[in-house]
C-alpha cells in the first residue's frame, strides 16, 4: 500500500502537483472538511478510478459557518481521516493551517448569484460565499484535472459547476451519488451529533422523501404532497423543517408539478442537528 503524504503549505502542494504533471499523471482532487465516512471515501475511490494521482484536502472552513453555527464543535480527527484515505489509496492529504488559506488581510470572496438565493442559501446566507471562496482557492492551488463533490450537497455541486464555468477554471467537476446508511439516511459528518433516540427519528427522513418522490412521480401537485410530507416528519419527531421543495435541477427554482429534471430537496432539524438530503424525482 502506498504511503499517504501529508502536506501543509500551498508551496509544497504546488511542487507536488508540478511533479505529478511532469510525469504526465492526471490529478483528481477530493475536498473535505474531515470527519470522514464512506461518502467521502466513495468520492476518493471515484477519483482513484479516473486519475493516476489523488489529492484529498482537509480544511474546516470557518467562512461557511455563521457565528451561531457549529464551527467550534465540528468533529475533527486528522489521524483517523489520514488512515482511511491511505487505505483507499489516496496519494496526498493537503491539510493546511488557517494562515495558509486565509493569511492576514485576506479580503477577497467569490460570490455566485442566482443559484445561491434559494434552498440552503435562504436560511444560511453566509454559506455559499464561504464554500465558493474556499473551493475556488483549493482548485487554483492544486489545478487538478478533475474534482469530486457529492450529490448529497446538490445545491453546492451546482454552485461549484457554475463558478468553474464562469471563472474558466480548467477542472472537470464530477458529481458522485449519495452514499446512505442501511435505513437510507444520507451519511454525514453531522450524524455524529445525533443521540440514539434522535438517530431513530432521523431514519424517517429518507422514508418520507421516498414516499413523496413516488407521489410526485405519479403526477401529484407539489404543494399538498409537500405539506403532507412535512406533517409526517413532524409526527415522526422532527423539530423543524427548514424547507421541503420540488425544484428544477438546473435552476434550483421551485416547480409546481414534477417535470424532468426535477429533484426533491429537504433541510430539517432533529434537535439542534440540521440534516439535508435530496432525491431525483424523474
Ligand atoms: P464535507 O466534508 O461534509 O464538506 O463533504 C465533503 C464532500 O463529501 C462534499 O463534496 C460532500 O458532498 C461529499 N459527501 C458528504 N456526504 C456524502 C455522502 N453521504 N455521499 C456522497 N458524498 C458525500
Amino acid at each position: 500500500m502506498a504511503v499517504l503524504e501529508i502536506i501543509r503549505s500551498v508551496a509544497e502542494l504546488r511542487a507536488k502537483t508540478a511533479q505529478f504533471r511532469g510525469a504526465h499523471a492526471t490529478v483528481g482532487l477530493v475536498p473535505t472538511m474531515g470527519a470522514l465516512h464512506d461518502g467521502h471515501l466513495t468520492l476518493a475511490r471515484s477519483a482513484k478510478l479516473d486519475n493516476v494521482r489523488v489529492i484529498a484536502t482537509l480544511f474546516v472552513n470557518p467562512r461557511q459557518f455563521s457565528p451561531t453555527e457549529d464551527f467550534g464543535a465540528y468533529p475533527r480527527d486528522e489521524a483517523a481521516d489520514a488512515a482511511m484515505l491511505e487505505k483507499v489509496g489516496v496519494d496526498v492529504l493537503f491539510a493546511p493551517g488557517m494562515e495558509d488559506v486565509y493569511p492576514e488581510g485576506f479580503s477577497t470572496s467569490v460570490s455566485v448569484g442566482g443559484l445561491t438565493q434559494h434552498l440552503c442559501g435562504a436560511t444560511r446566507p453566509h454559506f455559499f460565499g464561504g464554500v465558493a471562496t474556499v473551493v475556488t482557492k483549493l482548485l487554483l492551488m492544486a489545478l487538478p484535472d478533475r474534482a469530486y463533490f457529492g450529490e448529497k450537497d446538490f445545491q453546492q455541486l451546482q454552485v461549484i459547476r457554475r463558478l468553474v464555468r464562469d471563472l474558466n477554471i480548467p477542472t472537470q467537476i464530477v458529481g458522485v451519488p449519495t452514499i446512505r446508511e442501511s435505513d437510507g439516511l444520507a451519511m454525514s459528518s453531522r450524524n455524529a451529533y445525533l443521540s440514539p433516540a434522535q438517530r431513530k427519528i432521523a431514519g424517517a427522513l429518507p422514508q418520507v422523501m421516498q414516499e413523496t418522490v413516488a407521489e410526485l412521480r405519479n403526477g401529484l401537485v407539489a404543494a399538498p404532497a409537500l405539506a403532507a410530507a412535512k406533517a409526517r416528519l413532524h409526527k415522526a419527531g422532527f423539530d423543524r423543517v427548514d424547507y421541503l421543495e420540488l425544484c428544477d435541477e438546473q435552476s434550483l427554482q421551485p416547480i409546481a408539478i414534477a417535470r424532468p429534471p426535477a429533484r426533491l430537496f429537504i433541510a430539517a432539524y432533529v434537535g439542534k442537528t440540521r440534516l439535508i438530503d435530496n432525491w431525483p424525482v424523474i
